[in-house]
């Protein structure tokens, strides 16, 4: 498997112009600081076969990494993405998507999932097939908010899905008819009369003219006379760029003859093809930023208005729950929360035996003190629940509103109920089967007194809670 081959998109460009007066074509820093940061849920979509079996399937651990990626892509201009859940379908015909199944007139996996209510209508919604053929990812159209992918790109190709949310959030390939006379012009002087970067290419001011690099040489036998299966043969992908620098090494020129003007940043945008990359080393333009912030607030087909959820969300855990006691039942699925956000849980007070409500301030944090550090890049994804007798910081939404806030005091010093207990002696002063047992009673059992009445010796005492714990405490008193 070519995995450059693999990771293709087949979402089409299309040919409708921009909403007049809903596009700014700006590409300038304060414009886009000025966007009001936004939340979307994420929902993912296993796809089995008839049978309900994947011979690759959908984990929660592999839906969590996408949504950190996009996070981790987005969150810098104030996109934000909560992980909403995961559910399994059973298809046969769209357990492995053909190219061809992708679009209407056919008949295509988002109308069926439309169609058997395998749509979230309050969430972005990723369809992840066992395998796919002649693509490897595919929005349903700029402007809405499904996307496929197959399991394998999700979780080894790091920039295809930014990619493909990136056509979802109405972002086109930065070479559209490259190679017809309708290119995008080299000039990027909006003075100079053959200006066009406006409303050619992707219609984005900073993203360079450039040619499709993984086709570019394909094309250049096509038109040296080449037969499609000639230069489809021939043909090598990324012919004209280093795989290193990811310099532009081609002689290529505009179709009014203009050499392309083109740097490594402009091979590294994410929403070009390119080979592959270290992580997180393909951007997006500020103007593609731009971009994607006006056509959320277009919403053309009222699909990112019913997906947007509220910062708060992202202080909720995404499974768990919060003890009401301590110690609490073994085992226990403490709340968790996604990665790809920078946490500090940082120790605060007092009394809020369930969490405070987001927006209130009342409680008191020790500033100093971090019970728990989360890096955004942390795999170790059991790791991230929010410990007792903490609150949250999340470094990410804070940078974005510029403002900081600390939510969610959980400080909980409740333990449920005694209802008695026994204290045990070894007979041998080791841990063996020679044992006298004493029950006590639930004032016995808490008596301050308890362990300073014992004979020298090795014991377990053992605490029976109201709420079915048993805490064993092992002790040896000795003349000291
Ligand atoms: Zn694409």
């Amino acid at each position: 498997m070519n995995a450059q081959q693999e990771f293709i998109c087949a979402t089409p460009d299309g040919t409708a112009p921009s909403q007049p007066g809903a596009y700014s074509f700006a590409d300038d820093i304060p414009t886009l600081e000025n966007f009001t940061p936004v939340v979307f849920n994420v929902f993912f979509w296993g796809i089995n076969d008839e049978n309900g079996n994947s011979a690759f399937p959908l984990t929660e651990n592999t839906a969590l990494s996408a949504v950190a990626k996009m996070n981790i892509e987005f969150n810098p201009f104030g996109i934000f993405f909560k992980y909403y859940g995961m559910d399994f379908f059973d298809s046969e015909k769209y357990y492995a998507i053909d190219r061809s199944e992708l679009y209407p007139p056919a008949p295509n996996i988002f109308e069926y999932a439309r169609d058997n209510n395998y749509k979230k209508a309050d969430a972005f919604n990723i369809y992840v097939p066992y395998t796919t053929t002649g693509f490897a990812g595919a929005a349903e159209a700029r402007k809405k908010t499904s996307l496929v992918m197959n399991g394998f790109s999700i979780i080894n190709s790091h920039p295809l899905l930014n990619h493909e949310t990136g056509h979802c959030l109405n972002l086109k390939h930065t070479f559209v008819n490259w190679h017809d006379n309708a290119c995008e012009h080299v000039t990027r002087d909006p003075a100079n009369q053959h200006y066009n970067a406006n409303k050619r290419g992707d219609s984005i001011t900073d993203t360079a003219a450039m040619p499709d690099f993984k086709d570019e040489h394909y094309w250049e036998l096509r038109d040296m006379g080449y037969t499609p299966e000639e230069a489809d043969s021939l043909a090598i992908p990324y012919k004209y760029i280093d795989p290193v620098t990811f310099a532009y090494t081609g002689t290529g020129k505009d179709c009014q003859e203009n050499p392309y003007d083109i740097y490594p940043i402009d091979v590294k945008n994410i929403m070009t093809y390119s080979p592959a990359a270290p992580q997180y080393s393909k951007k997006f333009t500020t103007g593609q930023k731009i971009r994607m912030h006006e056509a959320i607030l277009e919403d053309s087909y009222g699909e990112f208005g019913a997906a947007a959820t509220t910062f708060a969300a992202l202080y909720e855990p995404y499974k768990g729950s919060y003890p009401l006691y301590y110690p609490h039942v073994q085992p226990w699925q403490m709340p968790m929360f996604q990665p790809g956000f920078t946490y500090d849980f940082i120790e605060c007070c007092c009394e809020y035996i369930q969490p405070a409500e987001y927006g209130d301030t009342n409680f008191s944090v020790e500033s100093g003190h971090v019970v728990k550090h989360v890096d955004k890049y942390l795999t170790l994804y059991n790791q991230i629940y929010h410990p007792n007798h903490s609150a949250i910081i999340i470094h990410e939404i804070d940078q974005a509103f510029g403002a900081s806030s600390v939510q969610k005091c959980y400080d909980n010093y409740q333990t449920p109920p005694i209802l008695g207990g026994k204290v045990i002696r070894f007979n041998d002063n080791i841990l063996n089967a020679n044992v006298t047992i004493t029950p006590k009673d639930s004032t016995q059992i808490t008596d301050p007194e308890l362990i300073d009445n014992l004979d020298n010796g090795l014991y377990k005492i053992e605490t029976n809670y109201g709420n079915g714990v048993d805490e064993e405490t092992v002790i040896y008193k000795t003349g000291d």
